[in-house]
């Protein structure tokens, strides 16, 4: 296998999957740390780690043992039974924020699916109040289940899907006073992202995060985060509501859980996680022992190694860097975004020339909406790493203006 090109991994791959993917033109043979290697031997630092869900880099070490560990004691046995591991990582997650519980599942479509259901259930049989409505806002990404792609509200991602489920509102970006008017006795929450990821890295500003949280208790409507992409200290802090001093209802957390086993969560007040009673909703692989095991390890990690201060440091820095880059060569980037480790460098020009050409120079990144360069690397990426990149990234800058 090692010795085949990419064009014959790529000629394989049509005759024997679902089209749905843009792949990079890079078939991945190995990782280790935030480094990749394509299968004929070249090796990649890697600034998106599988979009932002290897926080803790590629075949972490520690992770392995727990992965080996567990796979020899107990994998699966389905949500019949207690299972130890559930309630470890619960204790962990629910000693970062405010929340009372958490319910577990397989990816952030289906937390977000999770949360979207308790809302409901908690409006309609706890509450008793016939509300239904979930607003949330443009640009927003929620998955691609239907009712997370109902959340999603975009055009691009429903073609060719109707009808979508019911019960979905989406609201301008940044408009408090459009939030406000799209509010009716029929709405069950305001679901956001505080920093929007697929959107292109749009962090929330103070005022409108906070001025979200008022309008949903002044309306008496349940407030949710969608902490899938920003989640589990990438930010700059555990949870990326906790830059705003927020009390989210509920949240939904997923991509570096279980640092690439799949794995999602959702966490809620103990009041919100009323509207679950037995029988309301399940999930056969939702916290199984193996997965469980090794988010909790994972959490455990990020909470010793301090990654939520790393990143907001290690990020600061490199977003400062590439400010000055911006100053230095006018006309190249338009705009610097970002929380922590989660950064998007808009270029004043359409990126993916650049793009490829730091895909030919060994670096991986994202780019998202044709002029935004999204960087998501491990919260333990070494800075040179980091300061590789933005070289690299200044060269090819430089050349351009040239
Ligand atoms: C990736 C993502 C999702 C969807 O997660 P999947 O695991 O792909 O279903 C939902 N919300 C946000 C903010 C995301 O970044």
């Amino acid at each position: 296998m090692s010795t085949s090109s990419l064009d014959a991994v790529k000629s394989r791959e049509e005759s024997l999957l679902c089209r749905g993917y843009g792949r990079y033109p890079i078939a991945v043979a190995s990782g280790k740390g935030s480094r990749l290697t394509d299968i004929d031997g070249k090796e990649y630092v890697d600034l998106l780690a599988g979009i932002a869900v290897t926080s803790l880099g590629h075949c972490n070490e520690e992770l392995a043992q727990v992965i080996e560990k567990q796979a020899r004691k107990l994998i699966h046995v389905s949500n019949l039974f207690y299972q130890e591991e559930q309630l470890d990582l619960a204790e962990e997650l629910l000693s970062l924020a405010h929340f009372g519980k958490a319910f577990f599942c397989n990816s952030g479509a289906e937390a977000n699916e999770a949360q979207i259901k308790l809302a409901r259930r908690y409006m309609q049989r706890v509450r008793n109040r016939d509300a239904y409505e979930i607003i949330t806002l443009d640009k927003a990404f929620h998955g691609r289940t239907y009712a997370t792609m109902a959340a999603t509200g975009q055009e691009r991602f429903q073609d060719g899907f109707a009808p979508m489920p019911e019960g979905f509102k989406t609201v301008p970006w940044g408009d408090l006073n459009a939030l406000e008017a799209a509010i009716t006795p029929k709405t069950a929450a305001v679901l956001v992202e505080i920093v929007q990821g697929e959107g292109g890295i749009r962090p929330m500003y103070a005022e409108y995060a906070k001025g979200i949280e008022a309008l949903c208790r002044k309306k008496d409507i349940l407030f949710l985060v969608d902490e899938v992409q920003g989640g589990l200290f990438r930010t700059g802090k555990p949870w990326a509501f906790q830059h705003f001093d927020l009390r989210p209802d509920a949240i939904s957390c997923a991509k570096a859980l279980a640092n690439g086993l799949p794995m999602g969560a959702i966490m809620a007040t103990d009041e919100v996680a009323k509207g679950f009673v037995t029988g309301s909703h399940a999930t056969t692989f939702g916290g199984g022992a193996l997965p469980s095991a090794v988010a909790a390890a994972v959490i455990r990690i990020m909470k010793r190694d301090r990654l939520d201060e790393r990143a907001a440091s290690v990020g600061g820095a490199f977003m400062e860097r590439m400010r000055r880059l911006a100053e230095s060569l006018p006309g190249t980037i338009r705009e610097v975004r970002g929380l922590g480790l989660m950064i998007g460098v808009e270029l004043a020009f359409p990126a993916k020339e650049v793009w490829e050409e730091l895909i030919r120079r060994g670096f991986i990144c994202n780019l998202s909406h044709e002029t935004v360069l999204r960087l998501l690397p491990a919260l333990n990426i070494p800075e040179e790493d980091l300061t590789a990149f933005a070289d690299t990234l200044e060269d090819i800058l430089a050349d351009i203006r040239k």
